[in-house]
């Protein structure tokens, strides 16, 4: 093991079978120079300071493999959309190198009294912010939206107060699902469904990892996840959970990480050994429990996890026969620009969604193409990034601009948010515009 994994606690796994030691060199010498990963790299497009990812992987894992060499704070630019790891040709970990260098630098290199720590810490941490916003949220909204408060926040904790604080649901998705009568009443109306479309057996069955977002903010995107999939005859389970982790991989806290990450293996590993296929409406919350946690961590049952995490769109269309569904669906919507997130792209399931809706009458869908919304998680939410992310942000905004759509459509909700606030449009889920179409049509 590498004197960098040997100094921290999480290790991160090797991937290649022929490695003779646990460190990434294999992966190392797969890089041939190619530069793909360069093309693809939306924060070198617009920050000529920063040096890309073939130096921030590779490169960079061989100069200081030994320990002896300190990781380049440029390390700390990086946004985590894993672009660079989906062009590679060759297989290389960047998204794993890139999130061990991180770590290391901000653990070993970051000073832990700036200013800026604290901010990222406390975005790492997200789940325990919500959880205090939601408990009172008309206060936190009113309080968050005042000039003064966006001011002050810039002030002293380095966020942009160009940016309004997403507003916190009056109730959250938990207490929505408890009032409603849990997990199951879930079961009862699943097993009416199944009867109704004359389907046999128990075995429909998903456990929701709702995180943070769908549970404190965009609940009405969990609540038609819940009516569309129970009308299908699903069975849903929506047990206790931490944050995905997401935030604290882009923040290069991966202790914080490992602590959510054996939780939720702990948990939702029990349910799959129960029979329950995992989703997330959220593609970075399930890219982290498919993608990042194997890479990062050896935790018993990970793979197991990982293997049943999919994208709530995604485990319909591969179950499902959605398109023979939606061919009887009519609907009337307004014209839809869709935006599809780069963790969607690294989870490969980008396309599913416009080849979906392409031949469902009332539906006019036009895509953004293959762009970084730019706010990619916490990065946009950092005031001395704020100009970076959105000049990232800009083709898609001009996408969105040309499209003759007035509704945005995506699965992630950080892309919603820039989506929001760099055009002004209301944005949908496609769970929501599923819901519509098979629910309530
Ligand atoms: S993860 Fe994204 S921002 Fe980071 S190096 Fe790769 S392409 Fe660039
Ligand atoms: S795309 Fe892969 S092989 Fe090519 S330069 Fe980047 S890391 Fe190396």
């Amino acid at each position: 093991m590498s004197k960098q994994a040997e100094s921290e606690t999480f290790d991160p796994v090797d991937l290649f079978p022929d490695a003779t030691e646990m460190d990434l060199r294999p992966g190392v010498d797969k890089c041939d120079k190619n530069g793909n990963c360069e093309t693809v790299c939306p924060v070198a497009e617009v920050n000529e300071d920063f040096p890309g990812p073939k130096f921030q992987g590779p490169e960079q894992w061989r100069l200081t493999r030994k320990g002896d060499i300190e990781f380049d704070e440029s390390v700390d630019k990086c946004l985590n959309c894993m672009r660079c790891d989906t062009a590679c040709t060759n297989d290389v970990p960047l998204g794993q190198m890139h999130n061990v260098a991180r770590a290391n630098y901000v653990k070993n290199q970051k000073s832990h009294a700036s200013r800026e720590y604290l901010r990222n810490k406390m975005l790492a941490n997200y789940g325990t912010l919500g959880k205090l916003g939601s408990m009172m949220p008309r206060i936190s909204n009113t309080v968050f939206g005042l000039g003064a408060t966006r001011w002050l926040n810039e002030k002293l904790l380095g966020f942009p107060s160009e940016r309004s604080f997403p507003d916190f649901a009056t109730q959250t998705f938990r207490g929505w699902w408890s009032d409603r009568g849990g997990d199951a009443t879930s079961t009862e109306r699943a097993r009416e469904a199944r009867e109704a479309r004359g389907e046999t057996g128990e075995d429909k069955k998903v456990a929701f990892f709702h995180g943070c977002y769908a549970n404190y903010h965009q609940t009405e995107v969990a609540k038609s996840m819940v009516r569309l999939y129970e009308s299908l005859g699903y069975e849903i389970a929506v047990p206790e959970q931490s944050c995905c982790g997401t935030p604290m991989f882009a923040n290069g806290m991966l202790e914080d990480a490992r602590g959510v990450a054996e939780g939720n293996v702990d948990t939702f590993g029990s349910l799959v050994e129960d029979g329950y296929d995992l989703i997330a409406t959220c593609t970075s919350c399930s890219m982290a429990l498919r993608k990042e946690y194997p890479e990062l961590f050896d935790i018993d049952g990970i793979e197991d996890v990982a293997s049943h995490m999919f994208d709530a769109v995604e485990y319909l269309r591969v179950n499902e026969d959605l398109e023979a569904e939606l061919a009887g669906a009519d609907v009337d919507f307004p014209a839809m620009t869709y935006h599809a997130p780069c963790h969607g792209e690294v989870m490969g399931v980008e396309g599913i969604v416009t080849e979906l809706f392409a031949d469902v009458d009332g539906v006019e869908l036009e895509d953004t193409g293959d762009v970084c919304c730019g706010l990619a998680g916490t990065y946009g939410w950092k005031a001395e990034k704020y100009d970076d992310s959105m000049e990232i942000g800009a083709e898609m905004f001009e996408a969105f601009e040309e499209a003759p759509g007035e509704v945005a459509l995506t699965e992630c909700p950080m892309c919603s948010a820039q989506i929001e606030h760099g055009t002004g449009y209301e944005v949908k889920h496609p769970m929501e515009l599923l819901e519509t179409a098979l629910v309530e049509s």
